[in-house]
């Protein structure tokens, strides 16, 4: 895999560290756990978009853009990297955020990440739940080369293969690391949700015959629905990137166990979770991806899903800035 192959904007502050969680090790009195820090990836509080968006952003200039646009939730981080990639670029961006969560608090709408797009100088549309994005894409598309710009649209969560590039560079990292600090990997652990960041290090990890098993934590999907789309976007990535040999189909392993009432909605494990990583780690996750990734991940270890003597490496998504719209949930912690 020779990424420089493709165009590129260089984001990240990388390599983003890999930490023990020493104090979370000794609660759970599980696995060795690791922390792969893609929350301090950088753009504007960071994230696992910064890593998508520099090969997203490195085709939006070639192709000569002047105006990008994407969607997502209401709460979306995806927007607001997008927006602060823009922003870096001196191009415009167009956000549409769908409203997919009932009976959000009262910092919901305007506060978190939106407070940021807007700072960050996003112009943002609102719509309803149930909206076709792809058509709403493609609507502000033709608003902005009616008006004589040039639009480039970034899918939601930025998954397509040149996105998803993004994490097969994320997985070759890791892997120096892990050979640089002399650390065994036996599975990396995260929040799955649009199916790029799994992809892209599947293909990635299964690209260089690494034996490390990646494990998704689903946001929104059931089990089967979404492995399904993470195949099928990772064999894309495989063959974008020149893999040879197809990815087996149970190499992707999705648990949907932790999404609870849905996309967006809190849960009780989320909320244990978050507080127990502040409390004890110092690090800080969010709402709706990060905190049910490590509720998870805790809930295995406390069922013994992993061996004591097994190495299991958390990546950190980011979103903590939406911690600050759903503030209320943690109040009584
Ligand atoms: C988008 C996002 C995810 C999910 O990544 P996908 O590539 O969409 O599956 C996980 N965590 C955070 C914080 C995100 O913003």
């Amino acid at each position: 895999m020779h990424l420089s192959r493709y165009p590129r904007v260089r984001f990240c502050h990388g390599p983003t560290p890999l930490e023990p969680m020493d104090n979370l090790t000794r609660l759970l009195d599980g696995p060795r756990l690791l922390v792969k820090r893609d929350d301090c990836t950088g753009l504007a509080t960071g994230g696992n978009k910064t890593r998508k968006l520099e090969f997203l952003m490195g085709e939006a200039l070639e192709q000569g853009a002047d105006t990008v646009i994407t969607q997502g939730a209401v709460q979306s981080n995806h927007a607001r990297q997008t927006a602060a990639a823009a922003t870096k670029l001196g191009l415009k961006c167009e956000i549409i955020l769908e409203r997919r969560v009932e009976e959000p608090g009262p910092q919901y709408d305007s506060g978190g990440n939106v407070f940021l797009d807007h700072l960050l100088g996003a112009k943002i549309r609102h719509v309803p739940g149930g909206t076709d994005m792809t058509a709403a894409l493609d609507d502000v598309a033709k608003e902005v080369s009616g008006r004589g710009g040039k639009p480039y649209i970034v899918p939601g969560g930025g998954s397509n293969p040149v996105g998803a590039l993004g994490y097969v560079n994320c997985a070759m990292e890791l892997l120096q690391q892990a050979n640089d600090m002399a650390i065994g990997i036996d599975t990396v652990v995260h929040g799955t949700g649009s199916g790029g960041t799994q992809a892209g290090l599947v293909a990635g990890l299964e690209g260089t015959n690494s034996g490390i098993d990646v494990y998704g934590i689903s946001v929104r999907q059931p089990k089967v629905k979404q492995e399904e789309a993470v195949h099928d976007l990772t064999l894309a990535t495989a063959e974008y990137v020149g893999i040879k040999g197809a990815i087996a189909r149970d190499r992707i392993m999705a648990n949907s166990d932790y999404v609870g009432g849905g996309y967006g909605v809190p849960t009780p494990g989320m909320i244990e979770a978050v507080t127990l990583t502040a409390r004890h780690e110092a690090i800080l996750l969010d709402p709706v991806y990060s905190g049910k990734g490590m509720a998870g991940l805790i809930d295995l270890c406390r069922k013994g899903y992993f061996k004591k003597d097994q190495t299991v490496v958390f990546l950190h998504t980011g979103g903590s800035a939406a911690l600050f719209a759903y503030q209320e949930l943690f109040t009584e912690q």
